[in-house]
């Protein structure tokens, strides 16, 4: 599912390289991403899923090479095959949180907002214990609740891959442990891949596998 040779990525300010000589995560892995701040595991999950570019190097996501695709092809292949939970939600205030969840199926043509699409943002909400809040504006809700939001936002057209960014980094104990079971119940009823950072080293046992950043990212002076 992920396939990553000889990646090399850097910002154009410089600072910060990320170095990938290999990473492989087999259809139906549930793999971890760890390492400190800083160490590059956001970069990574830009440049698996085609937001970011490598400057050299194989990027192959859900057999296509997504580092020879334009940006047009890129964004559109990431809407179609991935799920994205971004560290920052990225909500969209104008839009209540039903909307904010179907909000993929405005992106795309192949997309197609059907009853069964609408079913699983419902079904989704009620599993995340956020079904009372779908009328609410994103801006009403607190960070734990905007999380939640956005990993329903990130399941609802049951993508091949989920690329979840610390998703249960504000989530208290027994919600995280909640979002977590759904989590991997999805990606197991659905045959999804998942690839999560976490800084909850508690977790790690449920993994197929980890990966460890912090051997792929580095500073330059
Ligand atoms: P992590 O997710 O592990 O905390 P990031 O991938 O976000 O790490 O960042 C890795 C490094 O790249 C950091 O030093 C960060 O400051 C730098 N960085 C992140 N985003 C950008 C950007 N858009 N432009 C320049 N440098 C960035
Ligand atoms: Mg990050």
């Amino acid at each position: 599912m992920i396939d990553l040779r000889d990646v090399r990525f850097e910002y154009t300010q410089g600072g910060f390289s990320l170095c990938v000589p290999e990473l492989r995560i087999s259809a139906g892995t549930k793999a971890a991403a760890i390492g400190p701040s800083g160490s590059g595991k956001t970069t990574l999950l830009n440049v698996i899923s085609g937001i970011a570019c490598p400057d050299g190097g194989r990027v192959n996501t859900a057999s296509v090479r997504v580092d020879s695709l334009s940006l047009a092809a890129r964004r559109s292949f990431r809407i179609k095959t991935i799920g994205f939970v971004f560290q920052d939600f990225l909500l969209l205030d104008y839009l209540d949180v039903l909307e904010n969840i179907l909000y993929p199926y405005r992106l795309h043509h192949d997309l197609v907002l059907d009853a069964d699409a609408r079913a699983r943002a419902q079904r989704l909400a009620a599993d995340l214990g956020i079904d009372r809040l779908l009328r609410r504006s994103p801006d009403e809700l607190s960070q734990g609740e905007r999380q939640r939001v956005a990993i329903a936002r990130a399941l609802v057209t049951a993508p091949k891959l989920v690329l979840a960014d610390e998703p249960t980094g504000n989530l208290d104990p027994a919600t995280k442990q909640r979002t977590i079971d759904l989590l991997f119940d999805q990606c197991d009823a659905l045959s999804m891949t998942l690839l999560m950072v976490t800084h909850d080293h508690g977790l790690l046992d449920r993994f197929d596998q980890v990966v460890d950043v912090s051997a792929f990212g580095g500073s330059e002076p």
